[in-house]
């Protein structure tokens, strides 16, 4: 029988986790319920994280003293933020147990490194990103080749929920565009014809040995999820089964331990394209906490925990909706949205985050609507729009 070389951090010993927003608080929720203690470090004094853990550290991610207080008091650390500085997390992990490490963490957070590992581990996993380049200079647009126009220009660092991403059909646009970014480094990439976009959510123990969720079906509007569909409508069986593959190999290559989300395009012939990942639990896994024997939370903790990851399996065919700050207006008018008329649907999950005040593209929360079959689950989320 394998026996780690570290022996699992038991409850009601305690978690840390970088990062106090709606990831941190579901994280920080999860490992309640398993009897866990949380502290969360994050720079604002109020945040969703905040308001469940059991203790809320108010610092910079980079704060020496705030740091050693989370070496004290945890057994292991994790990261919610996707920013978080890779520095911090190598700092505590010479003395803590950390997932992930700050290794996976650096290369999600900048484009470069991640295009360049996927095209590193393209024969293993059988997938390759979308055409690309780095612009970093004039001379750069200079010499952008006529194949990778229209394109998308993408700054490599910071970028979310579309921010930081410019639409370009010219050379002139480039310019434009890597002028309005302040001519921070940025990665040029091919506009590829999307057939529908997957997400696979994974996670890895510190035994090598990970696990796949179903796939994800996600539909963005305007850069921001909108919903995910789980099974999703789209994805073949032959679809599945390479992006559960290519995942698998994925994680294993980056050494990674923790709960890891990478993101696909399905093209329009059928090909499949690795586009980016998140080392850390995913807004399209949020429908595992209802549809899932173990919710991507629940899976973080026990990854960090070095305890034996959960069974993936789905139980429930679910839509997930995003609720954005959007909804708490009618035009100018601030309204109180109609959450009764959402939770007297039979499979609907409410999900807010405790921010309390609403602004468009904001995240504030999610629905989950379970149903018996998909169809169910997609007539409650119709009649919820
Ligand atoms: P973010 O970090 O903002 O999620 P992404 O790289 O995932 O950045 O891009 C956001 C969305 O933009 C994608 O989900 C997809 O809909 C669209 N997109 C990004 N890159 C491409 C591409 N090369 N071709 C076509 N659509 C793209
Ligand atoms: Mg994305």
């Amino acid at each position: 029988q394998f026996l780690p070389a570290v022996p699992s951090a038991n409850p009601p010993t305690w978690l840390g986790v970088m990062g106090g927003g709606q990831l941190g608080r579901m994280f920080a929720q999860a490992a309640q319920q398993m009897g866990y203690q949380v502290v969360v470090l994050e720079p604002a004094a109020d945040c969703p994280a905040g308001q469940v853990a059991q203790r809320l550290i108010s610092a910079d991610y980079t704060d020496g003293p705030a740091l050693d207080e989370l070496v004290a008091q945890c057994a292991a650390v994790t990261t919610e933020f996707e920013n978080v500085p890779a520095d911090s997390l190598a700092r505590l992990a010479q003395q803590i147990f950390v997932a992930p490490n700050a290794a996976g963490v650096s290369v999600a957070q900048d484009r470069i490194a991640e295009k360049t590992f996927f095209v590193g581990c393209a024969e293993k996993s059988g997938v390759l990103p979308a055409p690309h380049k780095v612009i970093a200079t004039q001379a750069d647009i200079d010499a952008i080749g006529d194949d990778l126009l229209p394109g998308i220009l993408k700054t490599v660092r910071m970028g979310y929920d579309g921010k930081g991403q410019v639409r370009v059909a010219s050379r002139e646009d480039v310019r434009a565009a890597f002028d309005s970014m302040g001519g921070v480094t940025c990665l040029l990439e091919k506009m590829l014809p999307l057939a529908y976009e997957i997400s696979v959510l994974t996670a890895r123990g510190v035994d090598g040995q990970s696990v796949v969720y179903p796939i994800a079906e996600n539909v963005h509007r305007d850069g921001i999820l909108f919903t995910t569909t789980v099974p999703g409508p789209n994805v073949t069986s032959a679809c599945a089964k390479q992006a559960q593959a290519a995942a698998t190999a994925i994680v294993a290559e980056l050494g990674y331990v923790g709960v890891l989300c990478i993101e696909f395009f399905v093209l329009t012939d059928g090909t499949l394209v690795v586009n980016e990942m998140a080392p850390r639990p995913h807004n399209s896994g949020h429908y595992t906490m209802d549809a899932c024997i173990t919710s991507q939370f629940a899976q973080q903790v026990r990854a960090m925990a070095r305890l034996p990851l959960g069974d993936c399996r789905q139980h429930s065919p679910a839509v997930m909706l995003n609720i954005l700050g959007d909804v708490w207006f009618d035009g100018d008018t601030y309204r109180e949205p109609a959450w009764d008329r959402v939770v007297a649907l039979p499979g609907a999950n409410l999900h807010l985050y405790g921010k309390d005040d609403p602004r468009p593209g904001r995240k504030m929360g999610h629905v989950t609507f379970v149903g018996h079959t998909l169809i169910d689950a997609q007539r409650q989320f119709e009649q919820a729009c």
